[in-house]
């Protein structure tokens, strides 16, 4: 739209700002502010009617000083370059303020993958390796799966590099599926690492999570999780849960008088997030409209659904008992909120450091392929809940230690990470 910033400039944008509370040398600034390799190319495939269509794919290498870049691959019919180098550029910050040994990296297709058949998006998949098999790797780039991708895409991927190389390679994709060389816990890890960070807060907070009470928006993967978690970790209680109604094309928010109970919610939510309204309203569920989970009487926030929700108009629903904002979603509260946030003493755990528990896990998927040897679930979870919580200590004190908003304080700890290893290197 005209005027409107785009995803690219916005990343910039927060770098600047950020490499300002850092002082940071500017010619050091500028190597960061732009993706260190970016591949545009054309992926011709055989249709299944036998026509040759042509889809533009793309790869964008942000930054690997601290190891190889790591992010997902999307398939959008809207997708630009600018978005990917975007996407690119948090996932450096992301997995440098989770600590991991790895730098950021995205990739995508134009192509809405619900018009093509299953054949021809095996064709697709194989045919973006075909182009970029040499650019990627284990010890160089590692995609995963995001918007539009799955994990069978991820198992196509992997055994087209392991045949251009010559040999079984499962590292170099994670996300793939279970049996397939997919890690253990991967379902769980990104809500039940917004819980360990949410856990680490109410210590700080000096809160009693058995008091506790939480709202969260959403009910997908992220959500799902982190409403068990909080329930069964924490001995919290759920108020509220949402989610968007896909038959109805609108958001409905669920409660229950005595707490959601999320692992039956779960048993009524189809693979999209979608909860049965019928089947809810049976057991006694409420159902209100959608915002309705933001005004609840509550101690936490969970948005874990999609971005610019909590933004100036929602957040004035806020009940002043909030305590809490655990970002589960990328991007859920605009900067306006943010500064309700601040005035109002609200702690907020930032998208990139609340969900960093899903590439955390894509990072153990990578170690477990590269030993050949596979953890349980118990002895991954236990993994994350360490990096997690490591993770949130480093946030927090620098946040402390500089006088900073939590956001401020984890890009601060983030392009900190970064600029030591390029200084290590000895690039910059
Ligand atoms: P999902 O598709 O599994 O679930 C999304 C949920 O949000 C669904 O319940 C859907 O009904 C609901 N929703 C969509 N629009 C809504 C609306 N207008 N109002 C209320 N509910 C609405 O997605 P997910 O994997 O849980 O991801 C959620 C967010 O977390 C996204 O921002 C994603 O980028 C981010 N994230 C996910 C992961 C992961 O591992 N899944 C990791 C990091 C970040």
């Amino acid at each position: 739209m005209a005027g409107q910033i785009n995803a690219f400039e916005m990343a910039q944008k927060q770098f600047d700002h950020v490499s300002g509370l850092l002082n940071l040398d500017p010619q050091i600034a500028e190597v960061l502010r732009w993706p260190m390799r970016e591949y545009s190319f054309r992926i011709p495939v055989r249709m299944d009617d036998g026509s040759l269509r042509v889809f533009q794919g793309f790869r964008v290498q942000h930054n690997d000083a601290r190891g190889p870049n790591k992010g997902g691959i999307r398939f959008h019919p809207s997708e630009t370059f600018d978005t990917v180098r975007a996407l690119a550029t948090w996932m450096t910050w992301k997995c440098a303020v989770a600590d991991i040994p790895l730098g950021g990296g995205k990739g995508g297709i134009i192509v809405d993958p619900s018009t093509i058949s299953t054949s021809e998006k095996e064709r697709l998949c194989r045919g973006w390796v075909d182009v970029m098999w040499k650019n990627i790797g284990p010890r160089n780039d590692v995609p995963a799966p995001d918007v539009g991708t799955t994990p069978q895409m991820m198992g196509w991927m992997m055994d087209e590099y392991s045949k251009l190389v010559g040999e079984y390679t499962p590292g170099v994709f994670t996300g793939k599926p279970l049996g397939g060389g997919g890690s253990e816990g991967r379902t769980e890890a990104t809500g039940y690492g917004v819980i360990y960070t949410v856990r680490e807060a109410m210590k700080h907070l000096k809160m009693d999570s058995t008091k506790a009470v939480a709202s969260l928006e959403g009910f997908g993967n992220v959500s799902q999780y982190a409403a068990i978690g909080f329930v069964e970790m924490l001995g919290g209680t759920i108020a509220a849960v949402s989610c968007w109604d896909r038959d109805d094309r609108t958001a409905y928010t669920f409660s229950h008088k005595d707490g959601v109970n999320p692992r039956f919610l779960l048993s009524i939510t189809d693979q999209y997030g979608t909860i049965d309204k019928a089947k809810a309203k049976e057991a006694g569920y409420t159902l209100e409209d959608g915002e309705a989970w933001i005004s609840k009487d509550v101690d936490v926030l969970i948005p874990a659904a999609i971005e610019g929700h909590v933004n100036g108009e929602t957040v004035k629903k806020i009940s002043s008992r909030v305590k809490l904002i655990a970002e589960g979603a990328n991007g859920p509260c605009t900067p306006e909120a943010d500064e309700f946030f601040k005035a109002n003493d609200i702690f907020n755990i930032p998208d990139f450091l609340c969900n960093a528990g899903g590439v955390t896990t894509s990072y153990f998927e990578s170690v477990q392929n590269d030993m050949n040897y596979y953890w349980t679930k118990k002895e991954v979870l236990e993994r994350l809940d360490t990096k997690m919580t490591q993770a949130f200590d480093a946030v927090l004190e620098m946040s402390r230690r500089e006088g900073v908003y939590m956001r401020d304080a984890a890009y601060m700890v983030a392009i900190d990470r970064v600029v030591k290893a390029m200084q290590l290197r000895g690039w910059v």
